[in-house]
């Protein structure tokens, strides 16, 4: 089991997840963050800390897309551990169908 970045991340990335993750185990992207499946511990933290609800465990239906986005872009994204001021337009984007499709970037982050 692990727990899974979802399509409400995309331009929201407020970053409260990655202060409170035990291991360490969020990378970013341009506008997103993810979570390295094979590092997260499972202690669940992260979840509730997320203010766009954005972040699931894999036991929940339907995440398979994200689980294999999280896996391939924490392969490829820098490990971020520090939060840094979420976008401007962060509220305006939370809860917004089809981001996935409209604005996901492969394009790495800043990281630490
Ligand atoms: S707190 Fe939620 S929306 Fe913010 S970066 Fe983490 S997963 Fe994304
Ligand atoms: S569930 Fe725990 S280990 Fe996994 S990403 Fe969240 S805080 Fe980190």
């Amino acid at each position: 089991m692990t727990y899974v970045v979802v399509e409400n991340c995309i331009k929201c990335k407020y970053m409260d997840c990655v202060e409170v993750c035990p291991v360490d185990c969020f990378y970013e992207g341009e506008n997103m963050l993810v979570i390295h499946p094979d590092e997260c511990i499972d202690c669940g933290v992260c979840e509730p800390e997320c203010p766009a609800e954005a972040i699931k465990p894999d036991t929940e239906t339907g995440l398979e897309k994200w689980l294999q986005l999280n896996l391939d872009m924490s392969q490829n994204w820098p490990n971020v551990t520090v939060k840094r001021d979420a976008p401007p337009d962060a509220k305006a984007f939370d809860g917004v169908p089809g981001k996935f499709d409209a604005y996901f970037s492969p394009t790495p982050g800043q990281g630490d």
